[in-house]
């Protein structure tokens, strides 16, 4: 990264905007290190072992026992890694004005975000170890299929059952609005089941919606924090941006990428753990569940590698989305001043350099979707 490279780039942006983004950036690379850097001393000093000879004393032998302590052991040694560089953001999101949360409130969120992860990784971890035991060959496969059921699950579920742990919600009241979201879908050919207010103003000052859930549970969520400060024009084509997700069907699309992606992970995991097993004597066994840092490894460096892929792919959905806001209300300048509201309130930078847009960025840069609703307003009159 080159400073003057940025700043000429981000020509438009403020000072405090720049400086908040590459902060973030810094913080998420700094995580990155901290989470790689802790795997791979696990690994080569071979605490990991000594960890798993903890569990299993503890658990006198009883395989899946020990497992869960060992997920619980180290689930507890990176939180208390990761947890300095969070309460950091957290006070960012402070300084920046950007966060409504006590810090009571932070914490309590820690506490669940914490337990849902140990619940969460314990059912993963030990339908994996489950599998290596019974079929050390074929346990990638099985456990693919495994992983893919449980994704669909969690898209099912995301909205009605993990998002209330975090925040509040209820169905949208405003009649008009609902009424202009029945035209945009019937227009669309389509029906989406339900549209909610995200008490988001809680803990932040930022806006935000989305198109979560999968099945019947697929709803538009809108934040308090975009209801309160936007007209219904905007709103609307906020709404019609969501509606594009789900014309489009996004959330299906990119579970089937995730799908693959996950398989080759699998597949991968399994080479190199066997290498492990057999060509270094690093493990003992397949089964053996200190090698989970070096499974943990695998799928952090190639979510790493795939981070440009999938961000790109990002792109091009949110594109798809906001062309098909266009052609559904009545005039684009709802959506360009809604962006640059967005913008304004999240602090976002409008004008990312090349790169970090490239590399970072699930959406286009704010100017390049404004620029494209002015070109297709043109193309359109
Ligand atoms: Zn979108």
């Amino acid at each position: 990264m080159t400073a003057t490279k940025e700043s000429t780039a981000s020509v438009g942006d403020s000072i405090e905007s720049r400086r908040y983004n590459r902060i973030k950036r810094r913080l998420g690379l700094a995580d990155f290190v901290v989470g790689f850097g802790l795997l791979v001393v696990l690994l080569a000093t071979g605490w990991t072992g000594t960890l798993r000879d903890f569990a299993e004393r503890g658990a006198s032998q009883n395989y899946p026992f020990a497992v869960f302590l060992y997920v619980l052991m180290l689930m507890l040694i990176s939180k208390a890694v990761g947890t300095p560089l969070e309460y950091y953001e957290f006070r960012i999101e402070h300084r920046y004005n950007l966060s409504n949360q006590k810090f009571r409130s932070w914490l309590w969120d820690q506490c669940k975000g914490f337990l849902l992860g140990l619940i969460m990784g314990t059912i993963v971890v030990e339908v994996l170890y489950a599998l290596m035991r019974q079929t050390p060959q074929h346990w990638w496969i099985a456990a693919w299929l495994v992983f893919l059921g449980l994704m669909i699950l969690l898209a099912q579920v995301a909205p009605v059952v993990l998002f209330p742990i975090f925040y509040k919600f209820e169905p949208l009241e405003n009649e008009e609005l609902k009424r202009r979201l029945i035209v945009l879908s019937e227009r669309a050919g389509t029906r989406v089941r339900g549209v909610y207010k995200w008490h988001l103003s809680e803990k932040s000052k930022k806006a935000n919606a989305a198109l979560t859930g999968l099945g019947p549970t697929r709803r538009i969520i809108l934040a308090d924090t975009l209801l309160d400060h936007y007209s219904d024009d905007e709103i609307e084509a906020v709404l019609a941006h969501e509606l594009g997700h789900h014309v489009h069907r996004h959330i299906l699309k990119s579970i089937f990428v995730q799908a693959g992606i996950t398989l080759f992970g699998f597949w991968l995991a399994d080479q190199v753990l066997r290498f492990a097993v057999e060509r270094r004597n690093m493990f003992e066994t397949m089964s053996d569940f200190a090698n989970l840092p070096l499974l943990i490894l695998v799928s952090t460096v190639l979510s790493f590698l795939l981070m440009p892929a999938l961000n790109a792919y990002s792109r091009f959905n949110e594109r798809q989305a906001d062309r098909y806001c266009f052609q559904s209300v009545a005039t684009v300048q709802p959506f360009i001043s809604s962006m640059n509201k967005l913008a304004e309130q999240n602090l976002s930078e409008k004008t990312p350099s090349r790169w970090v847009e490239w590399l970072l960025h699930s959406h286009p840069a704010i100017t390049k979707r404004v620029s494209a609703a002015e070109t297709w307003a043109r193309s359109h009159t």
